[in-house]
């Protein structure tokens, strides 16, 4: 893909206290490209994400994005900058409606094409729904309005974390068949998902990452199942 890059780091590393959980991640993501991390658990896939968010320190100019150095900014400022996130569990008000939740997502006013209608038209059962407590609903369709509350801030970067958790498989994909109406108009996505084959259907590039180091990179196509679980277990 030559669309220009949108998001970089570069000997990314990550701290909780003394201990340390990345160890120089060098990642690369594109304009309307989808790109999927994969690894084992507590192989830094959400650090990873959550340094992209603010949510974990990192150094200014080890995580570019548009030019600038973002490491470290507060999570607020970062949703307002395009990046959003849709985090693992969804974290959502549970006692508030589906849509006072997906307004939420419409709080660091940007600009752009989502709205309740978009969003609406893509996910009907949102609408139908979106006077209920979203404590209310299914686990996929909660799914679907933590992605929607996402969008609802317009971003150019949309990092999703584990969405199909806990999923059944038809509603996985009834989820993963969104992304391309969302990167249509030139998003970027970044998905973190434990479903290797899934990671490597709905991306177009996948890294695996492996104690805190990203121990493969490559198109999402040409990667074999030798080189994945090595990169996946190291063995
Ligand atoms: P999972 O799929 O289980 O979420 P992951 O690949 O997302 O795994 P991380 O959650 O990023 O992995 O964890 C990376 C490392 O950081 C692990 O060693 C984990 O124990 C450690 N870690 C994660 N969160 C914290 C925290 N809040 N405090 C201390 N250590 C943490």
């Amino acid at each position: 893909m030559n669309n220009p890059v949108v998001l970089t780091t570069h000997g990314l590393q990550a701290f909780y206290g003394d201990a340390q959980a990345l160890f120089g991640i060098d990642f690369e993501l594109r304009r309307g490209e989808v790109v999927a991390i994969i690894g084992a658990n507590g192989a830094g896939k959400s650090t990873f994400l959550k340094c992209l968010t603010g949510l974990v320190k990192a150094e200014r100019d080890a995580i570019r994005y548009a030019k600038e150095g973002i490491g470290g900014i507060p999570p607020g400022e970062i949703v307002k900058k395009g990046i959003a996130m849709v985090p693992e569990g969804r974290r959502l008000f549970p006692s508030l409606t589906v849509e006072e939740n997906l307004l939420m997502g419409a709080f660091a006013g940007r600009k752009g094409s989502w709205n309740l209608e978009r969003l609406f038209a893509m996910f009907p059962i949102l609408k139908e729904k979106r006077a209920l407590p979203s404590g209310a609903l299914s686990g996929g369709q909660q799914q679907m309005v933590a992605i929607g509350r996402a969008l609802m801030s317009n971003p150019d970067v949309l990092l999703c974390d584990e969405l199909s958790l806990g999923l059944a498989p038809i509603v996985i994909k009834e989820i993963y068949d969104a992304l391309p109406s969302i990167i249509g108009d030139g998003m970027s996505v970044v998905v973190v998902e434990q479903d290797v084959s899934l990671a490597q259907q709905v991306s177009q590039r996948v890294y695996c990452y492996q104690e805190g180091r990203v121990s493969l990179e490559g198109a999402s196509q040409s990667l074999t199942r030798e080189q994945i679980s090595e990169a996946y277990f190291g063995v």
